[in-house]
């Protein structure tokens, strides 16, 4: 008995002992060996060459493991079987940070449904920093306050001039050059990647090449690199294409030709040419790269009329309130009235220091323009809801002479821009007329061109003008040296007429021109929006699925992307994509935003 108790006890004790020990090494195995397993998945890593079947296991924000069938442990298994597993999509070109200023919009939603988990902000000359804030505060911001994907800053060229030189049509003075420069070289120090410029918008199309010049060469010691919404996308593309090329030999920085392409259909084919001075200068060692977003039409609001303002309004002084009009009612208030009137109009509440400061510098004129654009949109005054320009309009109309001038008027602009086949009615009120050209639609009513213009111009129809042939976008497309750049923005979901590029680029250019049309591989599509991207912006842990990279991963269905927004309805988020990693943390989960902002500001690298 007393051997029995004895024996149980033992038995007991090493109970207990094997328990804790079982327990102990239980408690090891809790922890898994990984934060994110991917199984099953096809991956591709980035390189043009086709998808593979293997695992990709994450750790601690990185990628540690990329192999055939991985064991071990993940606190999150995800089974790809049946699905693609890519490189987070890098979106080289975007106007997203004005949106972003908003907190409702930091998690850019509409690009996170894309795949995209990086982006580059201060794009086409324009930036909110130096002007209303430094760079360093708007990361900072970001930083803390947390954004959707990743977001790397370029300073703006437009930017810093209007600080310096206001609106003013001239060359810099020495000095104002040197302040130019010191403005570009503190927002550098601050982390920003290089200069943007939008050399056909104001101020910046006043900067000439050399001023660009000096200003590129403060980026360059830093490993910057000049991204250009370039001089001409029209009849004068070469010579603009020469400018980006010259621009880069002089000052020793990589230059990026920001959503390249040529508008207008007698220009049409200029592409062909622009590529070959591109890889002359390539052939000759110059870094030089471009971006595309895969649509026939541009512009952030790409609607237009079908009536040429100029036919619309006549000569003469029919043209009813204009901004001057209203710039000359606002003048005869005093300077702290109009920047009262201002801090209850405008959206950047509170209003920071900066851009305080920046206000009250203001020369007058300047300070009057801003102040009435900011409470009164132009854009109300005009057009064919207008009572008084409409009935001018059709006044007119009754005048034979005056009528057929209009026709002519009318013709003329279509044959410029790109032919009635290419305008399309993107918004009627007759539902059945969206989606068709001007030239189906005049068919169909069995009236002229010009006649159907004016019908539906009166009837308030938007359309969107085909400004760019599928041709040359596919022929810039397969150039290895182009990479995706939406130019989209964060719009506030559901306002707004906006182009379908906010909300669809990428899966469509995978569905359109990979799967679709076949014009390229899904890997050259892959590759254009992953690893070139990182490449061209000189990010060395980004755009593979390789070990030691950070864990920006899409997890998509390709048989199932559908990209729904249209010209007639463009708030409509895209689908496709499963599961959306950024930093290691899920951003979309089950096709579902996380409501998580895992981004982080990407700082340029110190060399
Ligand atoms: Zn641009």
């Amino acid at each position: 008995m007393k051997s029995k108790i004895f024996y149980f006890g033992i038995f007991f004790l090493i109970s207990i002992f094997c328990l804790t020990g079982l327990n102990s090494s239980a408690q090891t195995e809790d922890v898994p060996d990984y934060d994110v397993l991917i199984k099953n998945g096809k991956v591709f890593d980035g390189s043009l060459k086709p998808a593979v079947k293997v695992d990709v296991a994450i750790k601690d924000g990185i990628i540690v493991k990329v192999a055939k069938s991985i064991k071990g442990t993940a606190a999150r298994m995800i089974n790809a079987k049946g699905l693609h597993v890519t490189p987070g999509f890098i979106d080289l070109h975007t106007h997203v940070d004005g949106g972003m200023y908003f907190p409702e919009n930091r998690a850019c939603l509409n690009y996170l449904k894309q795949g995209v988990t990086s982006i580059i902000v201060g794009q086409c000359g324009s930036s909110a920093w130096p002007i209303f804030e430094k760079a360093e505060d708007q990361m900072n911001r970001w930083s803390e306050e947390g954004i959707g994907p990743n977001a790397a800053l370029l300073v703006g060229h437009g930017t810093v001039r209007q600080i310096v030189l206001g609106m003013e049509d001239r060359e810099p003075t020495q000095e104002e050059l040197e302040e130019m420069k010191a403005l570009v070289q503190e927002a550098m120090e601050q982390g920003a990647h290089g200069l943007s410029t939008g050399l056909i918008y104001l101020p910046g199309s006043y900067g000439k090449t050399d001023e660009v010049i000096e200003l590129v060469k403060v980026i360059a010691p830093y490993g910057g690199i000049y991204h250009t919404h370039s001089r001409d996308e029209r009849d004068k593309l070469l010579d603009a294409v020469k400018e980006a090329v010259e621009i880069s030999e002089k000052s020793g920085a990589p230059v990026h030709i920001s959503h390249f392409k040529v508008m207008e259909k007698p220009n049409w084919g200029l592409v062909k040419e622009a590529c070959a001075i591109i890889e002359e200068a390539q052939a000759r060692g110059i870094q030089i790269t471009a971006d595309q977003y895969p649509y026939q039409f541009s512009n952030g609001y790409p609607y237009v009329s079908l009536i040429p303002g100029s036919a619309w309004r006549g000569s003469g002084d029919n043209g009813g309130l204009t901004s001057s009009d209203i710039e000359a009612i606002f003048d005869h208030l005093r300077d702290e009235q109009l920047i009262e009137l201002y801090l209850k109009v405008t959206p950047y509440i509170p209003l920071s220091e900066h851009h305080q400061q920046f206000l009250e510098k203001l020369p007058r004129e300047r300070l009057v323009r801003r102040v009435a654009r900011s409470l009164i949109y132009m854009g109300n005054f005009r057009g064919p809801g207008n009572a008084r320009e409409r009935m001018l309009f059709i006044e007119r109309m009754k005048d034979p002479e005056e009528a057929q001038k209009i026709r002519e008027q009318i013709r003329t602009y279509l044959e410029n821009t790109v032919g009635a086949e290419n305008f399309i009615i993107a918004i009627c009120v007759e539902k059945d007329l969206e989606g068709k050209s001007l030239k189906q639609v005049a068919a169909k009513k069995r009236k002229s061109i010009e006649e159907t213009a004016i019908e539906l111009e009166l009837m308030g129809a938007k359309c969107i003008p085909f400004r760019m042939c599928e041709e040359d976008i596919e022929y810039i497309m397969k150039k290895d040296y182009v990479g995706t750049g939406s130019d989209g923005t964060a719009p506030f979901y559901g306002i707004g007429l906006i182009h379908v590029r906010s909300y669809s680029t990428f899966l469509h250019k995978i569905k359109k021109y990979a799967l679709e049309r076949k014009a390229i591989s899904i890997s050259h599509v892959i590759r254009s929006q992953t690893s070139l991207p990182a490449q061209i912006m000189n990010w060395e842990d980004r755009g593979w699925i390789k070990e030691g990279y950070k864990a920006d991963i899409v997890v998509l269905d390709l048989n199932n992307i559908k990209t729904e927004t249209s010209i007639s309805n463009p708030h409509v988020y895209s689908t496709g994509v499963k599961y959306l990693l950024i930093n290691g943390k899920f951003a979309l989960d089950k096709w579902k935003w996380t409501g998580k902002l895992p981004g982080e500001v990407i700082k340029l690298k110190e060399s």
